[in-house]
């Protein structure tokens, strides 16, 4: 029943890097990548960030600041401390060496119950179910199991492996390609909103998609009412003096902490409680100035860009002592909305 997807999914995707050379520790890195982002966004960053880190032990060393500066493109910062939580646990008390049991595993704080079981799984072959969203998802539709989707629809599915009722093929190929191949079915044939049943490996054995209404599962509790978004309008002041810019670096707990950003101050925020960035005291025509939108958690965020000398700041009664100055040539420690407010300007190092 799993032949046709296997064969499809090792024919598509055998070129990933994370595929071509594989260890516990790049299965480590991969997966926690993988997670919440998109193949082609981690493609961008994966052997780059491997080269950087090589093993768990220099990851382990790296400052929480560089790793966060290293880990830009690929959002979610809080994955990139687990990932370093996790290589200095396993450096302190498994000699940097990923134990391959699932109760040390899953001890190890950054490595939650996704991640033991792929790196079980898909790092050391075990007969396993690394059970993310998709996988809920289309064993869900594959077998048409009926339980509420989240908890109780992964104890369900787990209950179901364990006596062998589902997923009992596994025996008969490696793990590691099991897992990946209905992993690879979720993103690319049995989306969230959309089915491709027509195309999928798996059409004639599914029973989802012989109901007719392949979209009706996994099961959901009634839509919750959508989380609210808050519009957030902020002032980003570039300036440039000889070539350096001037720049803060975000401290601990503030937003993209260890990145430099332009002095940044809150326009207006639908959000009272925002602490993030001081009120704008600079008398200005906010609205006349050019406008990038970007967004971080549940703020919309228009940002407003003004470009003035020092001069002319000073002029604005602006204090620079907070500030640093910040040679172009260090753009890698910039934020991503200070890289497009230059690029807006045209700035170059
Ligand atoms: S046949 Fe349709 S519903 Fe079933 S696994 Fe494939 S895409 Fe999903």
């Amino acid at each position: 029943m799993f032949n046709k997807l296997i064969q499809w999914s090792k024919f598509q995707h055998h070129h990933l890097p994370w595929r071509k050379e594989r260890t516990l520790y790049t299965t480590l890195v991969s997966e926690i990548m993988l997670q919440q982002t998109t193949v082609g966004t981690v493609l961008n960053h994966y052997q780059r960030f491997l080269k950087k880190y090589p093993s768990i032990a220099e990851l382990a060393l790296e400052s929480e600041d560089n790793l966060t500066v290293a880990w830009k493109g690929l959002g979610y910062y809080r994955r990139a401390r687990n990932l370093k939580k996790a290589c200095e646990q396993i450096v302190e008390h498994h000699s940097g060496k990923i134990p391959l049991d699932y109760s040390k595993l899953i001890k190890i704080n950054g490595i939650g119950e996704y991640t033991a079981n792929a790196l079980l799984a898909i790092g050391a072959d075990k007969k396993t179910l690394a059970i993310d969203a998709n996988l809920e998802r289309v064993l869900s539709r594959i077998y048409g199991l009926t339980s509420l989707k989240g908890k109780k629809l992964q104890d369900e599915i787990k209950d179901k492996f364990q006596k062998g009722i589902i997923c009992s093929e596994i025996e008969n190929y490696s793990a590691r390609d099991f897992n990946e191949a209905l992993m690879d079915l979720g993103r690319e044939f049995c989306k969230a909103n959309r089915v491709y049943c027509e195309l999928c490996p798996m059409g004639d054995n599914c029973k989802a998609k012989l109901s007719g209404e392949p979209l009706s599962l996994p099961i959901k509790e009634k839509e919750k009412k959508i989380e609210k978004y808050f519009e957030l309008k902020l002032l980003r002041v570039i300036t440039l003096n000889e070539g350096k810019l001037l720049s803060y670096k975000k401290k601990k707990n503030e937003w993209l902490s260890g990145q430099y950003e332009v002095p940044t101050f809150i326009i207006s925020s639908e959000d009272q409680e925002l602490t993030q960035y001081p009120a704008s005291t600079l008398n200005l025509e906010h609205d006349l100035l050019p406008m990038l939108k970007t967004g971080i958690t549940k703020y919309r965020i228009a940002n407003y860009l003004l470009f003035v000398s020092q001069k002319e700041l000073e002029n604005l009664g602006f204090k620079l002592k907070a500030y640093e100055w910040i040679e172009l040539n260090e753009q890698s420690n910039f934020s991503t909305t200070t890289f497009k407010a230059l690029d807006f300007f045209g700035i170059k190092k």
